[in-house]
């Protein structure tokens, strides 16, 4: 049986490193890190990843400001909030919580962020220096994936890793880190897209097989080889009227049929989601320490 890597488990040890921290550098510097959250628009899925966030600030101690914005904002009323988190010192680092409405362009908003507040990791200045290895924050959820198999000591050195999803967010860097020369890393990777041919031919030669491409349990047991590592990012609400809620969470893996053949798996929920989050508080946390 596979080894279920429990993304909840390494999130709470995380989040426990990152409290001692905080109490330190408190008595060290008199300063508690904060980070802020813009949420433009009453979307369900946003508010309850930016309402998971702050949460997760208050258990490891750090202050946190949320910034609710309407809908239907103006693009220069968000980019005049934006340089306010921007010169405001007593902040050390903010998000805006993608997706934004159709009438704001994200590019222009990612940009405008300045790059020592970017605890997201997505302005093109944080991008550029993790492609080149240098210190900068990391965008989360490819930090996340790294800290779980960095947890169980899985072998990357050498191995094939494919990833499927070119996202920025997602799988391009997560691309980029699994091949970078540390550990975990030194991967040999494919990266593959919607315009893959072949796709099941390729997955099936994965030593880890990172799955981020949306789509509800898209990964079949017959796409992945006997011993593979299996990392799933996705996450869809499924309607089910046996749950109370009225739906169940799934990933992009068919997990009950892909996990035996696996020797580590990580599960939705309770995978990458909470690995997520404490990544984002990580980065808040080397804000706080950049700016002493
Ligand atoms: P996205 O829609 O931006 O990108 C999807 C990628 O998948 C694209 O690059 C596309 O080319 C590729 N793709 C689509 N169909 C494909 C196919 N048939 N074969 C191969 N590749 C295909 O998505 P994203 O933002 O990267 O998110 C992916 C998933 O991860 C979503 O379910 C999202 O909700 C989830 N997600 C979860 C977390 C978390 O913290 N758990 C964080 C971010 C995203």
């Amino acid at each position: 049986m596979p080894t279920i890597i429990s993304g909840k488990e390494v999130a709470d040890k995380i989040k426990l490193e990152i409290a001692e921290e905080v109490s330190k550098l408190k008595d060290e510097t008199g300063r508690t890190p904060h980070l802020a959250a813009i949420l433009v628009g009453n979307d369900g899925a946003s508010k309850t990843y930016v309402n998971a966030k702050v949460k997760a600030c208050e258990v490891v101690g750090f202050r946190s400001t949320l910034v609710a914005l309407e809908k239907d904002v103006s693009e220069v009323h968000l980019l005049n909030e934006i340089d306010k988190l921007n010169n405001d010192d007593d902040l050390d680092g903010y998000i805006v919580q993608l997706p934004l409405p159709k009438h704001i362009n994200e590019q222009k908003i990612t940009e405008a962020i300045n790059p020592s507040k970017d605890v997201d990791g997505f302005h093109p200045t944080s991008l550029g220096k993790m492609i080149l290895g240098l210190p900068t924050f990391l965008p989360a959820t490819p930090l996340g994936v790294t800290e779980m198999l960095k947890h169980h000591n899985i072998p990357t050195e050498g191995k094939h890793c494919v990833v499927i999803g070119r996202s920025h967010i997602v799988g391009s860097p997560m691309s980029i880190l699994m091949s970078q020369n540390t550990y975990p890393g030194n991967c040999t990777v494919t990266i593959t897209h919607s315009r893959t041919q072949n796709l099941k031919e390729i997955t099936l030669q994965a030593d880890i097989l990172i799955v981020a491409l949306g789509k509800p349990e898209f990964v079949t047991a017959e796409m992945v080889k006997e011993g593979a590592t299996v990392i799933d990012v996705g996450i869809h609400r499924i309607e089910d009227s046996s749950k109370k809620s009225g739906f169940r969470l799934v990933g992009d893996v068919k997990f009950d049929e892909v996990a035996p053949k696996c020797s580590y798996i990580s599960p939705v929920p309770g995978g990458v989601g909470p690995m997520t989050i404490v990544s984002l508080l990580k980065n808040t946390l080397l804000a706080a320490k950049n700016k002493n």
